[in-house]
């Protein structure tokens, strides 16, 4: 059966969530749903066309709930995360969610032929930016009274198949990041930290990934978005390690 969840209007009034990869796909659809549930939504992305595009609709729905931070993870410097981290710090008191949902699909090729500088890529935006934002957002997320962080992850990054090649190296390395840190800020911080691996859905990395793929037989990323609002949720408060899917969540 469908999971739904029948959140309050406004649940997420006070807060304030960074998504990433927030220009398309599920990541556009995640940062229009929580700011359609009160949260004010910081937008990552590499297009600024398209997160101007998104901002765009969301001020008008949501005035003053809105910023876009342009940023390319593939060329992104410590330095970058740094500025990002300085300005949230001088507009927010603190942040109370982070989505790490940017990604890119790389190479489908066995790992023989896999291009060295492709790998290299998918590396850097797929884990070692998502290292680097942590780190910088820690102390902002620390300063929240409940806070929550998402790895989006894939069935790849559980069980390894072949021709996935870096998408899935990166994706276990993004399980790996996960489990680290909710190890190590469990009973520190009042984060909770998990990876949620959305299936497969109707967005660009999908298409590029199955060209012969009907759409139309795919959910949307507005499907999903029962389970990533509850993930937000108090009654979601105590998950906290895990390694979720969206399909595994039923009907409460
Ligand atoms: P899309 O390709 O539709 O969106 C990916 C987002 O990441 C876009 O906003 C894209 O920007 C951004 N991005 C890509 N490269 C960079 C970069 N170098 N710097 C900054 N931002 C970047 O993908 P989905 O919405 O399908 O995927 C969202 C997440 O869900 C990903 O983590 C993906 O691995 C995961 N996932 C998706 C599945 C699916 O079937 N769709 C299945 C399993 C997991 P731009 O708009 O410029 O391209």
């Amino acid at each position: 059966m469908t999971f739904t969840y029948n959140a309050e209007k406004n649940f997420l009034e006070s807060k304030t969530f960074l998504i990433t990869g927030a220009s398309d796909g599920i990541g556009k659809t995640c940062a229009r749903t929580y700011a359609d549930y009160g949260a004010t939504v910081i937008l990552l992305g590499r297009d600024q066309k398209k997160l101007e595009q998104v901002y765009d609709e969301i001020e008008q729905s949501h005035p003053g709930k809105v910023i876009i931070h342009p940023i390319d993870f593939k060329t992104a410097s410590l330095e970058d995360f740094k500025l990002l981290a300085d300005s949230l710090n001088e507009q927010f008191e603190c942040l109370d969610g982070l989505i790490h949902n940017a990604a890119l699909l790389g190479a489908r090729t066995p790992i023989e032929f896999y291009p060295a500088q492709e790998w290299a890529d998918v590396m850097q935006v797929n884990v070692n930016a998502v290292f680097q934002l942590t780190q910088a957002l820690l102390p902002a997320l620390t300063k929240s009274a409940d806070a929550r962080m998402l790895f989006i992850s894939s069935s790849v990054g559980r069980i390894g198949r072949s021709f996935w090649g870096a998408y899935a190296v990166s994706k276990f390395a993004l399980e790996g990041l996960m489990q680290t840190l909710a190890d190590e800020v469990e009973n520190t911080t009042a984060i909770r930290v998990n990876s949620l691996n959305p299936g497969g859905t109707r967005t660009n990395m999908r298409r590029d990934a199955f060209p012969a793929e009907n759409p139309e037989t795919l959910p949307t990323a507005e499907s999903l978005m029962p389970v990533y609002l509850y993930l937000m949720s108090k009654e979601a408060q105590s998950i906290h390690g895990q390694a979720l899917n969206v399909r595994d969540f039923k009907a409460l």
